[in-house]
């Protein structure tokens, strides 16, 4: 284990039985921890946390069914996580349990790993049912976010479902894949949401620490954020409340965005 950043997450806060989800850049670890290897990152949360403790973190790989050209068919036990170098580290560590979703499962380690269970797949990946629903439910909850913001924060697709943000139910994707529709090597699975894009989050993550939800600190050049999830969805409550839209990117610079904006002003 590398004793260093072991003990960073004692002074962040990181506690014994506590439920994290890890969200990072290993380029970005690596820049403040040198010789810090994927695979040590987790081994060092999830001694933080115990054996009565759960560490999560997304194994991404967006099997869709396109409606053009070749599709990739989800393996759970084979398909590579394409959402970086700790992502893919953790879902081959022994002891992890992947999640099932075509388009967005999840490496499971310690209690939620028994308690989600590797059949997982909900009709909305990353709403009722999935991996952060089951985060919300815990008493001690927090994401960690090392050398990321929130446009690399996955999380708040679960807020978009869970406060109905008004462009949830439209598919952003129609140009790729219409309808959304997973696709394993189980079958295929219609799905009643298609999680879009993100790059707008750091909006959402501006007001959160403008109001004191969290408080990102640098740390050997590292930018971290632990991020209670009770705080989160609490206080993320009057943006979806009052000014959802700006979690979409302007019309010009982003076509799924548009796609969802376009579909808003249809219906109004
Ligand atoms: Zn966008």
């Amino acid at each position: 284990m590398h004793s260093s950043f072991r003990e960073f997450l004692d002074a962040i806060g990181v506690g014994k039985d506590d439920a994290i989800v890890v969200h990072g850049s290993f380029r970005a670890v690596k820049r403040a921890f040198p010789g810090i290897a994927p695979l040590d990152v987790f081994d060092a949360v999830a001694d933080a946390v115990g054996e009565d403790g759960a560490v999560l973190a997304p194994a991404f790989t967006y099997c869709f069914k396109k409606k053009r050209g070749e599709s990739s068919v989800f393996d759970r036990e084979r398909s590579p996580a394409v959402v970086g170098a700790l992502a893919e580290a953790f879902r081959t560590r022994p002891g992890t349990l992947r999640t099932s979703s075509p388009t967005h499962s999840f490496s499971l380690f310690g209690r939620v790993a028994e308690e989600v269970g590797a059949e997982n797949a909900p009709l909305a990946p990353l709403g009722f049912g999935s991996p952060p629903d089951w985060l919300v439910d815990q008493p001690r909850a927090f994401a960690l976010l090392l050398g990321v913001g929130f446009d690399g924060f996955s999380f708040v697709h679960y807020l978009e479902s869970y406060y109905d943000a008004p462009y949830v139910g439209v598919n952003p994707w129609e140009d790729i894949v219409d309808p959304p529709v997973g696709l394993s090597v189980a079958g295929e699975q219609p799905l009643e949401e298609a999680p879009g894009c993100s790059k707008s989050f750091p909006k959402l993550e501006r007001w959160l620490i403008d109001r004191a939800s969290f408080r990102p600190r640098v740390a050997e050049g590292l930018r971290v954020s632990l991020v209670p999830i009770d705080r989160l969805v609490e206080d993320s409550r009057e943006f979806f409340e009052k000014r959802p839209l700006d979690l979409l990117c302007p019309r010009e610079e982003c076509a799924p965005c548009r796609v969802r904006r376009d579909a808003l002003g249809e219906n109004k």
